[in-house]
């Protein structure tokens, strides 16, 4: 079956703007991968065969580790279902998929089976089956035909999620099909081969990842991040400028600034219980903690030592750390409205770095929390909220 590819230059320099997502294709992924595909019966199939042959086709994405929702959206362009999301056509969840009676396209021979219409980019949202060839094939054999455009529409939308250059010498993606074709479309044997599978996982979890990242883009976001968390959302802002137009960093770290031996060694010495497995003591260690939570905060320690206790796993899993990445001399690039929060009680290391943050952001401003240590949302809830809104609202 023929792969047409329309040179329409579209969309790519906006894709080249986020990067290819490095995918793991060596393993299909755990939970399967959603697309919706929707289904015009221009053929006057009738509701039963379209169904066998949806249902044909689900089974052997199902084996590829894909799902297949579809959508019946009607006969020779009166919709059945009404549903708006008939019309989407977005790569690599939204496909559409026509059954038509004759071979019709450009350079398409009489007897192809089926077309799929792919960018320069190899993706593509575009398939059609055509009936009449596939059943003068399926006079060479008896099955049920239901089955065989199942079977065919599964190497056409397939042909969308691989690419280009997807044939194979066999199985379902063999561009020539005859009557050993249709024998194994019989007994359920014509499937993908194993990289195929992965090709079409990974292709297909990139792709949901830029549509993801796209959708962010266009809806900026205000980002609030605690300490180290604080550290991630500048590194984030920093590498998705356009994604982020607020910023709010509370107890915040900066990665490219050091630490004192103060703040290592109060740190080496809280996780001290935890290295003989005493989560307890550690939550204890926690609790007592001059910096974490201010003197008189009885409720945020109460409440510390109940969500720690709550979930130990916290504590005690491995450690996963992200690379420190040198953001210090690059905080001039951040050009958005930035909120500083630090309590006053706070260790002296988290006041140096704001201070360097708010020195190196254009648009920063600091402000100091009376009564509160680096927990001041456990601490004061109620004023912390205010603050955080009021600036969102207002910047
Ligand atoms: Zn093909």
């Amino acid at each position: 079956m023929l792969v047409q590819r329309l040179r329409i230059g579209i969309a790519l320099g906006l894709l080249a703007m986020v990067g290819s997502p490095g995918v793991q294709s060596s393993e299909l992924p755990e939970k399967p991968a959603s697309i919706y595909v929707s289904v015009y019966d221009d053929a006057g199939l009738g509701q039963q065969t379209i169904r066998e042959a949806e249902e044909a086709s689900s089974t052997i994405f199902a084996g590829a580790g894909i799902e297949v929702h579809w959508l019946n959206c009607g006969a020779n362009g009166e919709a059945a279902q009404v549903s708006s999301d008939c019309s989407k056509a977005k790569f690599p969840d939204s496909l559409q998929l026509r059954f038509r009676r004759k071979a019709q396209g450009p350079g398409l021979r009489t007897d192809a089976l089926g077309v799929s219409y792919l960018m320069e980019s190899g993706d593509g949202c575009y398939s059609h089956v055509f009936v009449e060839p596939v059943e003068r094939l399926r006079s060479r054999y008896s099955i049920s035909l239901g089955t065989i455009l199942g079977d065919v529409a599964t190497h056409e939308i397939a042909h969308l999620l691989l690419g280009t250059n997807a044939h194979s010498v066999g199985g379902i993606m063999r561009p020539n099909w005859g009557v050993r074709e249709l024998e194994r479309a019989n007994m359920g044997t014509l499937v993908f081969y194993r990289e195929q599978r992965e090709k079409m996982a990974a292709r297909v979890s990139a792709g949901l990842r830029r549509n993801d990242q796209l959708m962010l883009a266009e809806k900026r976001v205000a980002i609030v991040g605690s300490s180290h968390g604080g550290e991630i959302s500048i590194n984030f802002t920093l590498d998705h400028p356009e994604m982020v137009e607020q910023l709010v960093l509370v107890g915040a770290v900066v990665g490219g600034m050091p630490y004192t031996r103060h703040f290592l060694e109060r740190g080496d010495a809280l996780g001290k219980p935890l290295e003989k497995g005493d989560i307890t003591g550690a939550i204890a260690a926690a609790v007592k903690d001059k910096y974490l939570t201010a003197p008189g905060s009885d409720a945020a320690k109460k409440r510390m030592s109940e969500i720690l206790s709550a979930s130990p796993q916290d504590l005690t899993h491995p450690d996963l750390e992200l690379p420190v990445k040198s953001a210090l001399p690059r905080l001039g690039e951040i050009h958005i409205p930035t909120l500083l929060l630090v309590g006053d009680t706070d260790i002296p290391d988290v006041h140096a770095h704001a201070g360097a943050i708010e020195a190196g952001v254009p648009r920063a401003r600091r402000v100091v929390i009376s009564d509160t240590g680096h927990l001041m949302y456990l601490e004061k809830p109620t004023e912390f909220s205010r603050i955080v809104i009021e600036f969102l609202e207002n910047q």
